[in-house]
């Protein structure tokens, strides 16, 4: 397996590479990288035999050859040339990184153009009610029906945002309830809808309605057990994030798997346009209670430029053009509640704080962990670790529907 990696922050023009190499059959004992003023070359050697030779190009005088150099100490460093030996790390297994540094000398042909779409996760919603008028409920990890009978909705409401806020600050806001309840309108915020239990089947026994009487706190799938909702409001609504709870109708046919992925990813990229609009700095603290999972976010307003192309060194293209994505290169931390790095984030002012599903939490966490899967990085003295964003309204547009 062969990863290179090239990350470009724009306004210092300065590039930080990653390469790593791995095998099972130690056919390779070291990789070389020579850089030429529009070439970079990745060389596979065995001895002095060149295995593999791979080459990135780059625009005339893109590279500044002189400019490239590393801290590591196993890595032979001559000129425009580094030196990584292979080194085995376990019985039959060998792996090399070379981390190096190198300027460049003009980065705006090599972007990628990117139309850049505001992401709102309400937005979305507006517009897909619009074009359907019934809607069935059915449970994101299973797709049973939970609605009683169809429904249709007037309207799409807001409901307070201050009611995401749990109260872990001084600084909360006065909720203003919604003034009034109406079963013809959806209400929802950033991340979950607001529904009337009468919609829904009793979970004692499904073919009745949902009564007051038999309401409890928590409601779980009938078929699959998840717990799909745990508060209730004052106003006799219930909360349910939105990848909990498929919205669609027969009209539409879509795979629970993938709707519940895509509505996190989209509720989540509309959270931190949200902060980033609106503050210097994004740090993002979503939190699920039920599971007490927490995710820090740490999100620079700048997007740097990444260049990465993973395959098996046998079939690694022997010459690609350098191309970027931008992307968001962010520090994070995962753990309970009771971390010390969550304990001082809780008193961050700067702090955007938002109650989550734990699917996204978890969705966005597999999305951090497979961008730094090939970097060899290691973690901050305090827990944090690198990772990329790709932004949503990215190279990759992340809701097709
Ligand atoms: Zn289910």
């Amino acid at each position: 397996m062969l990863c290179v990696t090239i990350q470009v922050h724009r306004h210092i023009l300065s590039s930080q590479c990653y390469i790593r190499y791995e095998d099972d059959f130690n056919t390779v004992d070291s990789l070389r990288v020579s850089c030429m003023p529009s070439k970079l070359s990745l060389s596979l050697l065995r001895g002095i035999e060149i295995i593999r030779e791979v080459h990135i190009t780059a625009p005339t005088n893109f590279f500044i050859p002189s400019s490239l150099s590393t801290d590591q100490i196993v890595t032979v460093d001559s000129g425009p040339t580094l030196l990584c030996p292979v080194s085995q790390t376990s019985s039959n297994h060998w792996t090399a990184d070379l981390c190096f540094r190198l300027q460049v000398s003009n980065l705006e042909k090599l972007f990628r153009s990117n139309i850049e779409i505001p992401v709102d996760v309400k937005n979305f919603f507006r517009e897909r009610f619009q074009k359907h008028k019934r809607w069935d409920l059915l449970c994101g990890s299973c797709g049973y029906t939970l609605s009683e009978k169809s429904v249709s909705f007037e309207s799409l409401k807001e409901y307070s945002e201050s009611e995401l806020s749990e109260g872990w600050f001084c600084h909360r806001t006065i909720s203003n309830p919604v003034p009034q309840l109406s079963s013809q309108v959806l209400y929802m915020d950033d991340v979950s809808f607001y529904l009337d239990h009468h919609v829904f089947k009793s979970q004692d026994h499904p073919q009745e309605p949902f009564v007051n009487s038999n309401l409890m706190n928590s409601m779980k799938c009938p078929d699959c057990g998840i717990l799909l909702s745990v508060e209730k409001t004052h106003l006799s609504l219930r909360r349910f994030f939105f990848d909990k709870l498929m919205v669609t109708n027969s009209s539409v046919n879509e795979d629970p798997a993938k709707y519940v992925h895509e509505i996190a990813i989209l509720s989540f990229w509309s959270l931190v346009e949200k902060s980033l609009a609106s503050s210097i700095i994004c740090k993002l603290f979503l939190y699920n209670k039920e599971k007490d999972l927490c995710l820090l976010l740490w999100i620079p307003t700048k997007k740097i430029g990444q260049f990465q192309l993973t395959g098996s060194a046998e079939d690694f293209p022997l010459e690609t053009c350098l191309e970027m994505a931008e992307v968001y290169k962010v520090l994070y931390f995962v753990g309970d509640s009771s971390s010390d790095n969550v304990l001082s984030w809780r008193h961050d002012f700067t702090v955007d704080y938002y109650c989550v599903s734990n699917t996204l939490i978890k969705t966005v966490v597999e999305i951090l962990r497979a961008s730094s899967k090939h970097s060899p990085q290691a973690a901050t003295s305090d827990g944090f670790l690198h990772g990329c964003l790709l932004p949503c309204n990215g190279a990759n547009k992340c809701i097709i529907f």
